[in-house]
């Protein structure tokens, strides 16, 4: 089955060593080779995590021979530390944990920026919890005056987070709702506006109004 090649173990040297304190019992020479390895669990070829046990291979340089030498094996496993890069999944895990709150944050930042400066043209994305399901609609700013800001309703409601409106969808103008400033910054803090976009690009459709 392909599905054994996606993720499984594999080998990965992590030391290489030449010992020059062992004679071979073939040619007499000191030149023992000595490779460690250590077994991993891949997925799609990186690594996750190791596993089990060091393994070590000698061999003399000079005529080649296999060696078993257990004094020589205990040193130089014990000097090979296990390389970071072995650890791909937890590091992974790591970042996306330190990455996560960030990204919210400077989203956030920005959604708060926007909001307490609004602009003709801003669209937000709201979103309304109900009982059985949440869905997302939009609010176009169409005037501000004072304290309060104006803005047009499209016309569908989406089930879940669009980044640009249906082609059949718009902002109608039949449907003018106003909120005061503190009225969107409440909404924001209570996540109702999920998102702020402005300076969007046509193809999203958030300039069509009707
Ligand atoms: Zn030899």
């Amino acid at each position: 089955m392909f599905v054994f090649f996606l993720y499984g173990r594999r080998w990965a040297r992590i030391k290489k060593a030449t010992n020059h304190d062992h004679a071979c019992s073939n040619c007499n020479e000191f030149n023992i080779g000595i490779n460690i390895y250590r077994q991993y669990f891949h997925f799609l070829f990186l690594p996750i995590i190791p596993l089990g046990c060091k393994d070590t291979k000698m061999f003399c340089k000079t005529c080649g021979e296999r060696k078993y030498i257990p004094e020589l094996q205990q040193q130089y496993e014990k000097k090979s530390r296990t390389p970071f890069y072995l650890y791909g999944g937890p590091l992974l895990f790591l970042a996306m944990c330190i990455a996560a709150p960030i990204t919210i944050n400077i989203t956030h930042n920005k959604n708060t920026r926007l909001l307490s400066n609004p602009a003709v043209g801003d669209v937000y994305t709201i979103r309304q919890n109900e009982s059985t399901a949440t869905t997302y609609y939009f609010l176009r700013v169409c005037e501000i005056k004072g304290d309060s800001v104006y803005v047009y309703h499209n016309k569908l409601a989406y089930n879940g987070v669009v980044s640009k409106l249906n082609p059949e969808d718009y902002f109608t103008k039949e449907e003018e709702l106003s909120f005061t400033r503190q009225d969107l910054k409440e909404m924001l803090d209570k996540g109702e506006i999920n998102d702020i976009d402005r300076d969007y690009d046509s193809y999203t459709g958030f300039n069509l109004v009707q």
